[in-house]
């Protein structure tokens, strides 16, 4: 059994404390290894060598730290295979998803903000002939960067790549249920050359170490991604210490549909949108609105695709659905989907756990779910799942259909089906959310802001927004003569 260790000043360590929890691979159900549960002790020990290496990784040229971060990028570029697989037997997810998205874009991730940092450069403002201001941007510090589980290595060097190419020193905490290619992530960054104490990644659970890694003193930022819940605690336990915080949180995104859409693109796109990663990205469509004209026409369409998704192992190269990311998770699911019944929704498709013959029959696999007959207003359609269902809806007119995808706490993600210009760029106006995509999902371009509103989140991360928020801003007034 692989025993995970932290990363600490350039070293693989033990938690202090001997704790170790387990680590199980949906897909079987089994115990494959074993994370250190850290404490105080660890962070203490991390906050000293991140403390002491940040000055010289600071005092190091934007161009030096770039070449450093692209050396990482092509390691794990290098080894793309093995961490997807890692990625896939951790997580659930299909390997092909692992290989061409989670890893691709963790590579991905390091190179473009690596990159930018030799583009980030200064303001400075003439005021007339009496004086010139000029902006530096210094790094914070000390910054803590807590991921979750849904895109582990992604999500994780998406937070930990502004963060070092603007100077700082990290601490990381990935999530305790998918640590594992944040572990082989920390033998690649020894490879690459990264100074030691630059980055230390700390595993265990949120009590254990990431409450104490946001209230500890010497952390000055925090950026996490996860939940709205844990987001809120966060912002609970550091009021009053003057953090700067990004919080990237929980969605329920709507998908509109409109009677001019391309129809055989936007079915095979709302599938893909609503199914990815068996459900579980906070910009997965998860309420799916359909102009009243082509809903019976839509639904059938849609039903259809859904059915063919393939469920299987997650290391089978042709497998699409994989294995939800855990036991309690998968219970979820399933209990919202007796919920949606409940409360008057009809399965069209899906509605099951599934058993997968072979080494994955003790696994957690979800049917993908397709239900119509709800409210806008229900449990179902207001709270997050974040797992394969999702629900369908008929609108009649363009305004019912901007209420109803504005009507939830959330405003993470939303797309928008239509042929006709006017409508996507009013549409994309009016929708309460962070992103708005028209004919496509999921098409990134690392330098636009990326981040939620409402419920979903405070803050942007991505582009030019992540390096401001991992620098401070500092105004030097020169007056002339
Ligand atoms: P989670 O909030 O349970 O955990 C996220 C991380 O926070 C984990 O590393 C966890 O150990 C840690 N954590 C838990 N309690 C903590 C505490 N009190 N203090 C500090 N850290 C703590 O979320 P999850 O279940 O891992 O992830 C799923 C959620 O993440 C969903 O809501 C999803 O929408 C959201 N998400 C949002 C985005 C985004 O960009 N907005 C992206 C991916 C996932």
């Amino acid at each position: 059994m692989q025993i995970i260790k932290n990363y600490v000043n350039g070293q693989l360590l033990d938690p202090f404390a001997g704790q170790y929890i387990d680590n199980v691979e949906p897909a079987t159900g089994q115990v494959y290894s074993k994370i250190p549960n850290s404490d105080e002790h660890d962070l203490e020990q991390a906050v000293v060598a991140a403390e002491h290496a940040q000055k010289g990784w600071a005092n190091t040229s934007p161009e030096k730290r770039a070449k450093i971060l692209c050396r990482l990028a092509d390691i794990i570029d290098a080894n793309a295979d093995m961490l997807a697989e890692a990625e896939a037997i951790d997580n659930g997810k299909p390997i092909t998803l692992a290989k061409n998205v989670d890893i691709y874009r963790a590579s991905a991730n390091i190179r473009f903000f690596a990159q930018a940092i030799t583009q980030f450069a200064s303001e400075s403002h003439a005021m007339e002939d009496v004086a010139i201001n000029y902006t530096l941007r210094d790094p914070i510090g000390v910054v803590g960067c807590i991921s979750p589980w849904n895109l582990p290595l992604y999500l994780f060097t998406w937070k930990i790549a502004p963060a070092l190419a603007s100077g700082n020193a990290v601490i990381a905490k990935p999530s305790e249920i998918t640590p594992m290619t944040a572990f082989l992530f920390s033998k690649l960054c020894i490879e690459a050359g990264l100074p030691d104490g630059v980055l230390n990644i700390l595993h265990g659970t949120g009590p254990s170490i990431g409450g104490p890694l946001t209230t500890h003193p010497k952390i000055k930022a925090i950026s996490f991604t996860g939940g709205t819940a844990t987001g809120a605690q966060i912002t609970k336990v550091t009021a009053g210490m003057f953090k700067k915080l990004s919080l990237e949180l929980g969605g329920k995104n709507p998908t509109l549909v409109f009677a001019d859409c391309d129809f055989e693109d936007t079915v095979n796109n709302v599938v893909r949108a609503a199914f990815s990663n068996q459900g579980q990205i906070c910009l997965c469509g998860s309420r799916i609105y359909i102009e009243r004209p082509i809903y019976d026409k839509f639904k059938q369409a849609f039903v259809e695709k859904v059915k063919q998704i393939k469920i299987g192992d997650p290391l089978d190269a042709d497998t699409q659905h994989g294995a939800l990311v855990s036991k309690p998770h998968m219970d979820k699911v399933l209990s919202y989907i007796e919920l949606a019944q409940e409360e008057g929704g009809t399965v069209l498709t899906g509605g099951n756990q599934v058993t997968i013959e072979g080494r994955c029959e003790n696994g957690y696999f979800v049917e993908p779910t397709v239900i119509e007959g709800l409210t806008n207003h229900c449990r179902t359609n207001q709270e997050e799942i974040f797992g394969p269902i999702c629900t369908i809806m008929p609108f009649d007119t363009d305004d019912e259909a901007i209420m109803l995808a504005n009507g939830t706490e959330y405003g993470l993600a939303s797309s928008v089906w239509t042929n006709d210009l006017k409508r996507a760029h009013r549409v994309a106006k009016e929708i309460e959310a962070g992103i708005v995509w028209i004919n496509c999902w999921l098409l990134r371009d690392l330098r636009t802001p990326f981040g939620g509103v409402k419920s979903s989140g405070v803050g942007r991360e991505g582009g030019l927004e992540a390096l401001r928020f991992f620098t401070e801003a500092k105004n030097v007034c020169v007056k002339y003569g």
